[in-house]
């Protein structure tokens, strides 16, 4: 465990902890940066929160909800004096984000951000950060298929993991800093190199969602059953790769983008897979079915007892209808 810092000694995951930075200035005002409010305020996290986002549409519905302390029409002011800026935009967009606001920056301030993919990330954005600013990237692994300010709640990081992706050389205090804010946001926090945080994130987030985009096209190009079949006798199954489906289609392309061999790699692998699956129908080979089925609900067993999600019967749908 690391030693008390100068704004108080490390968090525990879910205690209610002090501020950790005076001033926090989020970049890019949607489901994130507006959750990250909301978990930030809750938990005393930090004594100003101002942000801004590009369109003056966005600006206007933060200042409406109150999201932040102060919304600026700028991004250049809106990190002036901030002690630490978080960059909540589409991944291929904070590069040019981080050199706007670069010559701002003050000195000593942390940038983080919280991009789904981190390779490409550090690499456009490092460059921009000053000497004497501390540059300490992250990813919270939480989400839903909403996008906007308005979007956001103060549990969506609760129990969920972030990870911390330190560049070479970081500052071990400031890598322990940005860690405790993400445990007072209620995240367990885990770190990890660029490269290998994009091939996990290939496997568990990015590869999935490709499928279940392809999964819901496929259906529609179906179109004797799309308009109305489809939709009316949707399964869980077809539910699920919806809701992943109607994620936000900037944030996504972006992330396909940014995370080519990595994506590239694993749907090379689940094409082989389902392969070995096709051929096992074809040749009516249950065994290699019933054997497959068997390793694959264990590992789901693995995901429910790590707390990652609900043992509930349909993912707990039942229980909100009833509720
Ligand atoms: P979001 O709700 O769509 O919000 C994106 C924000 O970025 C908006 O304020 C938008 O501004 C701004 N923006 C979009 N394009 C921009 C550009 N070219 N230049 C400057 N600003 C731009 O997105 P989000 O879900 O919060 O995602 C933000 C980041 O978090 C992404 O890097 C994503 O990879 C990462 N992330 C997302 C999830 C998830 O499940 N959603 C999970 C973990 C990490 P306007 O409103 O003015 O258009």
């Amino acid at each position: 465990m690391s030693p008390c810092g100068p704004y108080g000694c490390p968090i525990q995951r879910g205690h209610r902890v002090t501020q950790i930075y005076n001033r926090v200035a989020l970049i890019g005002l949607g489901l994130i940066a507006s959750s990250m409010c909301h978990a930030m305020r809750r938990a005393g996290l930090a004594g100003e929160i101002v942000g801004y986002a590009r369109s003056a549409e966005t600006r206007d519905v933060a200042r409406e909800i109150n999201l932040c302390d102060t919304i600026y029409d700028s991004a250049v002011e809106a990190v002036k004096d901030a002690d630490l800026v978080v960059l909540c935009v589409p991944v291929g967009a904070m590069g040019a984000v981080a050199a706007e606001i670069g010559p701002a920056l003050k000195q000593g301030a942390t940038v983080s951000d919280v991009g789904s993919v981190k390779r490409t990330v550090i690499d456009a954005v490092a460059p921009h950060i000053p000497n004497g600013v501390h540059f300490i990237p992250a990813h919270p692994l939480a989400g839903t298929e909403h996008s906007g300010p308005r979007s956001g709640f103060a549990e969506l990081f609760d129990n969920r993991f972030c990870i911390i992706v330190p560049v070479e050389g970081a500052d071990r205090a400031a890598v322990d800093r940005v860690s405790d804010l993400w445990r007072g946001m209620g995240s367990n926090v885990d770190e990890m190199d660029p490269d290998h945080h994009d091939l996990v994130l290939a496997v568990t987030s990015h590869t999935p969602h490709l499928i279940a985009y392809t999964m819901v096209g496929v259906a529609d190009d179906l179109s004797r059953v799309t308009d109305s079949e489809v939709i009316k006798y949707s399964a869980a199954g077809f539910r699920d790769f919806t809701r992943i489906a109607a994620s936000d289609p900037t944030m996504w392309r972006d992330v396909f983008l940014n995370n080519k061999d990595a994506t590239l790699e694993i749907l090379g692998r689940f094409t082989e897979e389902l392969f070995a699956l096709q051929r096992a129908i074809r040749q009516g080979d249950g065994d290699h079915l019933f054997d497959y089925f068997t390793h694959t609900r264990a590992i789901r067993r693995s995901i429910v007892e790590a707390g990652q999600d609900t043992d509930a019967p349909d993912f707990g749908r039942s229980q909100i209808k009833s509720e």
